[in-house]
C-alpha cells in the first residue's frame, strides 16, 4: 500500500557514499522498518540503524544520527521549510493513492458551494483528482498556500493550519482528505466553519461537529481549574522543531507581572510520569501545541496552551479563544 520511494533512497545513499544509514519513521510505519532495512542493504550495500524512539512529526528530526550513521533517512513527514536544512538528511514522503469517486459523491451534499480543500502529506497526491471531481459537480474548490512551516498547498500540520486559514474568507466549509480527526479538529476549532472529513481508510465521509464541542468543553474546564494556581510549570521542548524557549521566557515574565510564579522545565519527551516530581498547580506547554489539546486527559493537573494561560490571567476573553500554532 505504501510507496517508500526506495530508488530515491538508494540514489541518495550512493551519492553521499554512505556506509551506514539511520532510518527514522513514525510509529505507524515502524512495522515496515525491517523490510525496508533489508531492501536498502540489498540495493545499496549500506547497513541501516533503526531509530526506535517515538517520532511524532517532521519537527522531531533525530539530531544524534551522526554518532551511528553517515546519513539520516526520515520517512513519512515532509520537510519543514522554515527549519534549518540539516546536512545529509533525506525526507521521504509516503503517500497513499485511492479512487475518490464514491467518497466525493457522498461528500458533495454535505458541502457548501465554496470549499477549502485540506489534507496531510500522505494524501496530498490525491488533491488534483478530488478537486477536478468536485468542480465537475459544481463545487468551487480553494486550496490555500500555507506559511514557511508548510511544504505543499492544502497541507496541514497539527501545529499549523495556515493553508486552511489562507482561504478562510473564500469558503463556507472545508473538506479534509485523510484519516483520523487530529488534523481537521484544529481547523474546526480555529475557523468555526463546518469541516467534513473524507476518510479513505474508514471509507466514509463524516462531520466533525460533536468532537469539537467536547474538546472545547475540556479546554474550558482546564482553564477554570487553573484560575487560582500560583505556580506553573512551563514546558520547553528540546526537539528542534518544537523549541519555543523565547515564548517560555515571555510566559515566565507575564506570570511574574501578575504576581504568580513559573518554572521552566526542559524535556525531550513530555509525559505525565516526567512531570510527576514537580509540585506545580498546572503546566503550560510551549512544546507541541497538540499536547494540551489531545493528551490533556492523561495529565492529573491542567495542561494549558500559552493562549489559554492568557485567559487564566485575564489578558484574553474565552470568546476570543484561539488555537496555539507554531508559525513558519
Ligand atoms: S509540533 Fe506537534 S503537530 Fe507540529 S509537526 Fe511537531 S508533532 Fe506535529
Amino acid at each position: 500500500m505504501y510507496d517508500f520511494h526506495i530508488d530515491t533512497i538508494v540514489t541518495f545513499i550512493k551519492r553521499r557514499n554512505a556506509k551506514v544509514v539511520a532510518l527514522q519513521m513514525p510509529e505507524g510505519l515502524k512495522r515496515h522498518a525491517l523490510k525496508l532495512s533489508d531492501e536498502i542493504f540489498s540495493k545499496s550495500g549500506a547497513r541501516c540503524v533503526i531509530i526506535g524512539d517515538p517520532c511524532y512529526g517532521a519537527c522531531d528530526l533525530n539530531r544524534d544520527f551522526r554518532r551511528y550513521a553517515d546519513v539520516l533517512v526520515h520517512i513519512g513527514h515532509t520537510r519543514i521549510p522554515s527549519m534549518d536544512a540539516a546536512d545529509n538528511v533525506l525526507h521521504v514522503e509516503v503517500q497513499i493513492e485511492f479512487d475518490p469517486t464514491e467518497l466525493v459523491a457522498k461528500a458533495v451534499p454535505l458541502l457548501g458551494n465554496n470549499v477549502g480543500i485540506i489534507t496531510t502529506v500522505q494524501h496530498s497526491v490525491n488533491l488534483p483528482r478530488i478537486v477536478s471531481e468536485l468542480e465537475s459537480r459544481g463545487v468551487k474548490c480553494f486550496v490555500g498556500k500555507g506559511d514557511d512551516r508548510i511544504c505543499h498547498p492544502g497541507q496541514l500540520l497539527g501545529c499549523n493550519i495556515t493553508s486552511a486559514t489562507a482561504v478562510e474568507h473564500d469558503v463556507d466549509s472545508y473538506l479534509f482528505i485523510g484519516s483520523g480527526n487530529f488534523h481537521p479538529l484544529s481547523v474546526a476549532i480555529e475557523t468555526s466553519k463546518k469541516v467534513i472529513v473524507m476518510d479513505p481508510v474508514m471509507n466514509e465521509v463524516r462531520e466533525l461537529g460533536e468532537l469539537k464541542d467536547r474538546i472545547l468543553r475540556q479546554r474550558h474546564a482546564a482553564i477554570a481549574r487553573s484560575a487560582d494556581v500560583m505556580r506553573f510549570g512551563i514546558i520547553v521542548s528540546s526537539k528542534t522543531g518544537q523549541d519555543r524557549y523565547p515564548l517560555a521566557m515571555d510566559i515566565l515574565e507575564r506570570l511574574e507581572r501578575k504576581g504568580r510564579k513559573g518554572d521552566i522545565i526542559v524535556l525531550e519527551e513530555v509525559g505525565p510520569e516526567r512531570l510527576m516530581p514537580f509540585d506545580c498547580g498546572a503546566f503550560v506547554s510551549t512544546a507541541c501545541p497538540r499536547l494540551a489539546i489531545d493528551d490533556s486527559m492523561r495529565y492529573p493537573k491542567p495542561m494549558l496552551t500559552p493562549i489559554e494561560l492568557e485567559i487564566v490571567l485575564g489578558d484574553r476573553k474565552w470568546d476570543d479563544y484561539r488555537l496555539d500554532m507554531i508559525l513558519g
